[in-house]
């Protein structure tokens, strides 16, 4: 009986949303039948805040202004606080003929005034509950500042370490990035999307960014179907079965094809093949930007390939605004691709409910009370402690003994309480987050000393976009105190790595070691006191091979917003037991980039690092730390993988199971992962792929079955018949605590 109840309430919970989607229909056609050809382009129009919009427009801005008057726009960005929205909405609803209300976006990446670890960090947790927290909490606070859109999440699967924004991804992996998509685009909008504190997620950048040729930012991308369907669009697929309501397309081209203006992505697959309903925004003046592409002679070229391509609104391109009516009026674009696009603008804004309310996100009391909320700061130390990993922890220098009594602090970011927020910091105030030593300091005993040293600068001058960074190549004058104070220590903690401004767009590096003069203050202070723990602040994968080699303990502490320094405090005093994952394998030098677990066999095979053809002369070939990696201070054994049968048919399934025991003497969370590789196949496959996770917790001594379905489903891919499908044959499968090891386990799919 329940269960016939519960199916009733989820079929009338299907029921009343279809219906809403329907009554959502008929509203967009009306309003949509009211508009003139000038309304409807406007609602193509995404404009920056480039002037303070509760004042006179200054700067050029005038017709910007004139035009929210007018309701020539669709929607802003970058108009921050609930007066500003409030102001810019009022001009628009008020003075304007149509009063379609506007639709304000923001870059809330990683939080909006609170800040959660960086994308890339936060995915070291493989705690999908907790990412779609934290989004939610973004959502939040962003709302209750008068957005209703954040340009996240970042779902461009990521495999170059020089490339900066890899810090904005889940990584290296298509099935991790996948899972952790989803969960930030539930986070962000909500289950009603209606409700104040759900905003639109916007699923980006579509596609191949993540893929730049070198790592260097917006350069082009040379990939084949393959590698864009089995690696790049699987992410995207799943953001848009989730509901995302908007996806943002991207400033690169794919083998000559400016992504703006790539049919095949936006209207063969997403908008056909997918049916997607929802919005594409362009990537910041990526319309315009087809000019220098050398692929549009001017604006009004540019607007036709980006809207036949299926790019429905130009954010600062200035291209659909001065050109697309034209191009109507002409004949060239069709009307029916016009309306088409505005009906997804439109459709947004009713399913947010801006047309009940176009103030929704216009809440002054929401403003004081949730902006750096305490319940945000708890959730912020949640997440920082559950993002940190252990990377070596030899003769258990971690978690700190009680016989320490003198503990070192040392190094250029030691006490920097800015890099923590991270380069896409939203609204943060500048050096708000918790440092390292302030944390340490606060969770030390009061029998311990701390003492601290900078050691070095790490970077000076201009960290502005666009620029150069300068580091600090020679100034070694701070090392004499450092080495002075390692030498007094019982311990040392050793804050090293990139600071804020070294990830993120346009920050690309050709080296992905430490800059300025940081490996040589590593060298000193290990000298002086090799009883180092080194705590990695960083946006990217790093070489870190020397600090491997020899320091005894490596905490890869990323950059993780406002509570930074006590969620490393809370893992090096012991209160919380490291649990991360790498979402990216770290290298051994920068040569190896891009580096990634799940490689193609060659010709010439081995899968192992030292021996085999396909090699470097003069470095292994393999990760120093592999994808999925991270130890405990505890210790974890895999034993007894078991097959509930060793074939299955198409269409059925069988169940792959391993016992986890946790070794050690501590309690501890494992992120189990099953990997599957596909023996042979229509086209070549990974020699291994991430498949399913599992984050458990053992008690000291505790084992645990842990189980995986394995169906049809998990092992489709796209083939040579350029369709998805799995093909019948022989497979292996792996469970293991990380992806270094092989899979071993036969089973065959048949017919
Ligand atoms: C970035 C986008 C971002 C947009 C708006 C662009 O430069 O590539 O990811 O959402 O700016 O700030």
């Amino acid at each position: 009986l329940l269960l016939l109840a519960l199916m009733a309430t989820g079929v009338k919970a299907q029921l009343s949303n279809v219906a809403s989607e329907i009554a959502i229909e008929s509203k967009v056609d009306s309003v949509l039948s009211l508009m003139t050809l000038d309304e409807k382009v406007g609602q193509l129009v995404q404009y920056s805040a480039s002037w303070d919009v509760t004042g006179p427009a200054t700067g050029g801005n005038e017709r910007k202004r004139e035009n929210l008057k007018k309701g020539l726009v669709g929607s802003m960005l970058n108009v921050t606080g609930v007066k500003a929205t409030r102001e810019a909405q009022r001009l628009n609803m008020e003075h304007s003929r149509i009063k379609i209300p506007l639709l304000f976006g923001y870059d809330v990446i990683h939080g909006y005034k609170t800040m959660y670890p960086v994308p890339l960090g936060e995915s070291a947790s493989w705690d999908l509950d907790l990412m779609e927290r934290t989004a939610r909490a973004a959502a939040r606070e962003s709302a209750a500042a008068g957005i209703g859109w954040t340009f996240a999440p970042m779902v461009d699967v990521s495999r170059d370490a020089r490339w900066g924004r890899i810090m904005e991804g889940a990584g290296e992996d298509p099935y991790l990035v996948s899972k952790i998509g989803v969960a930030r685009v539930k986070g962000f909008q909500g289950t009603d999307y209606t409700n104040p504190t759900s905003i639109a997620a916007c699923a980006k950048h579509f596609a191949g960014y993540g893929f730049a040729e070198a790592g260097r930012d917006y350069n082009t991308v040379n990939i084949g179907m393959n590698e864009l369907n089995n690696t790049i669009l699987p992410p995207f697929k799943a953001a848009a079965d989730a509901g995302a309501l908007t996806f943002m397309n991207s400033f690169n081209e794919i083998d000559g094809l400016p992504s703006t203006a790539n049919p095949y992505l936006q209207r063969t697959l997403l908008k056909g093949a997918w049916n997607w309903k929802g919005l594409m925004v362009s990537d910041w003046g990526s319309i315009s930007e087809m000019i220098p592409h050398g692929y549009a002679k001017d604006l009004k070229e540019a607007a036709y390939l980006a809207i036949q391509a299926g790019s429905d609104m130009d954010m600062e391109g200035n291209a659909y605004e001065s050109s697309l009516a034209a191009l109507v009026q002409e004949g060239r674009v069709d009307q029916e691709l016009v309306d088409d696009a505005v009906r997804r603008v439109l459709r947004v804004k009713f399913q947010l409910g801006l047309f009940e309310d176009p103030y929704k996100y216009c809440d002054e009391e929401a403003e004081k009370t949730e902006l750096y909320s305490k319940a945000n700061q708890a959730l912020a130390l949640e997440a920082g402690k559950k993002s940190i990993v252990l990377l070596k922890n030899e003769g258990n220098v971690l978690p700190i003994q009680k016989s320490v009594k003198h503990i070192a602090v040392i190094g250029p970011l030691a006490d920097d309480k800015d890099s923590p927020l991270g380069n896409w910091r939203a609204q943060a105030e500048a050096n708000s987050a918790v440092s390292v030593l302030e944390g340490i300091k606060n969770y030390a005993g009061k029998g311990v000393k701390v003492t601290y040293a900078k050691g070095a600068d790490l970077s000076t001058g201009d960290r502005s976009f666009l620029k150069h960074m300068t580091f600090n190549e020679d100034d070694t004058s701070g090392f004499a105190d450092a080495v002075k104070k390692a030498k007094a220590a019982d311990l040392v903690i050793l804050v090293v790595g990139e600071d804020a401004f070294q990830s993120g767009e346009g920050r690309s590096q050709t080296d992905v070691g430490f800059a300025g003069v940081q490996d040589e203050l590593i060298q000193k202070v290990y000298e002086a006191n090799p009883n180092v723990v080194m705590v990695l602040m960083n946006g990217r994968p790093m070489d870190i091979s020397w600090s491997a080699e020899h320091l005894p303990a490596i905490v890869d502490s990323w950059l993780l917003g406002a509570q930074h320094g006590n969620a490393v405090a809370e893992v090096l005093f012991g209160n919380y037991n490291p649990s991360g994952k790498l979402p990216v394998s770290f290298p051994r030098n920068v040569g190896q980039e891009p580096l990634y677990y799940n490689q193609k066999s060659t010709g010439r095979p081995s899968e192992i690092a030292e021996v085999t053809y396909s090699h470097y002369i003069d470095s292994r070939r393999d990760a120093l730390y592999p994808f999925g990696f991270g130890l405990s201070y505890t210790t974890f054994t895999y034993s007894d993988v078991t097959l509930s049968a060793d074939s299955f048919q198409k269409g059925g399934a069988i169940t792959a199971s391993v016992t986890v025991t946790n070794t050690g003497k501590v309690a501890g969370e494992e992120v189990v992962q099953l990997y599957v590789r596909d023996l042979f196949a229509s086209l070549t496959r990974p020699i291994k792929e991430l498949k399913g996770f599992q984050k458990i917790q053992l008690k000291a001594g505790e084992s645990k079955t842990v189980s995986f379905t394995i169906d049809e489903e998990l092992l489709t891919f796209y083939t040579a018949k350029q369709r998805w499908e799995a093909e019948p044959g022989d497979f292996k499968l792996m469970i293991s605590g990380d992806s270094s090891g092989m899979p071993e386990t036969l089973f065959t799919l048949k017919n």
